[in-house]
């Protein structure tokens, strides 16, 4: 691993919120094109980028146009997924230093959809995230349990389990990261976990990072509705959330980055 490499990833901080929206696979031209535009009429009027920091992740055909819009304005772009190599024969895969060339800031690995979808390993996730920080953006890590592993009381194995190759990594690339701590069993369900039950896993995840990488932001993710981020981002351990469906709904994302 290339010490200078993983120096070039920005670090990031926990001194403002960070919400970022994932698209999934959703979005056309146009939609994108009015969101987008909904969503910077909104933010200049009531400045929610003074406590918390906007990024949106759509599909990466859609890179380019929202790069183009999105250009010196106050929110920034990623993306939802990223190859673990640099170049070659991987027919339909995007490398880091393409998504770089797009002006991505952000990319999202290992979210419990390619998980689950696509097999992606705990090992293939963590190579992910160090093609990310080769390539100066910041790897914004999905961790988090099934319903039936949650019932067999195997939270803090799990996140454990699916940290290692992440911390292996060492400590100068973890502390170029972000992690999202996502119960599979809220995405998308309209089933959000407690305040109390999110910070509880948010403390875990912070007391094993490693010494010099205990302030990086942790993410919570899982059908984070404006009437619920107020509680969720008001827990000591929850710097921001990663957004799925409310983040397709100008008004619903940024009542939740004024939260
Ligand atoms: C997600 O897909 O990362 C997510 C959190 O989705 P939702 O907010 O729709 O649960």
């Amino acid at each position: 691993m290339s010490t200078t490499l993983i120096s070039a990833a920005p670090l990031t901080s926990r001194s403002r919120l960070l919400v970022m929206g994932n698209w999934k696979m959703n979005g056309s031209l146009a939609a994108n094109e009015s969101l987008l535009a909904d969503l910077l009429t909104a933010a200049q009027r009531i400045k929610p980028i003074e406590r918390a920091e906007l990024a949106v992740c759509p599909p990466f055909p859609y890179l380019s146009s929202v790069a183009k819009q999105l250009a010196n304005q106050s929110i920034g772009w990623g993306a939802q997924d990223v190859s673990a190599h640099e170049k070659g024969a991987f027919t339909g895969e995007v490398s880091a230093p393409m998504l770089l060339e797009f002006g991505c800031r952000w990319v999202i690995v290992g979210h419990s959809e390619r998980r689950a979808l696509h097999a992606e390993s705990d090992e293939l996730v963590a190579q992910k995230a160090l093609a990310v920080l080769k390539s100066a953006m910041t790897p914004v890590v999905c961790v988090g349990e099934s319903l039936q592993e949650r019932d067999a009381d195997q939270v803090e194995q799990v996140i454990e389990r699916q940290l290692a190759p992440i911390f292996a990594l060492g400590e100068a690339a973890v502390a170029r990261m972000v992690i999202a701590y996502e119960p599979v069993w809220a995405i998308g369900t309209g089933r959000t976990a407690t305040p109390e039950q999110a910070q509880a896993v948010h403390a875990f995840i912070r007391q094993s990072l490693p010494s010099g990488a205990k302030d990086i932001p942790l993410l919570y993710g899982g059908s984070v509705k404006p009437d619920n981020a107020s509680a969720l981002f008001a827990m000591a351990d929850i710097d921001g959330g990663l957004i799925g469906g409310a983040a397709l709904v100008a008004a619903d994302f940024l009542a939740i980055a004024r939260a």
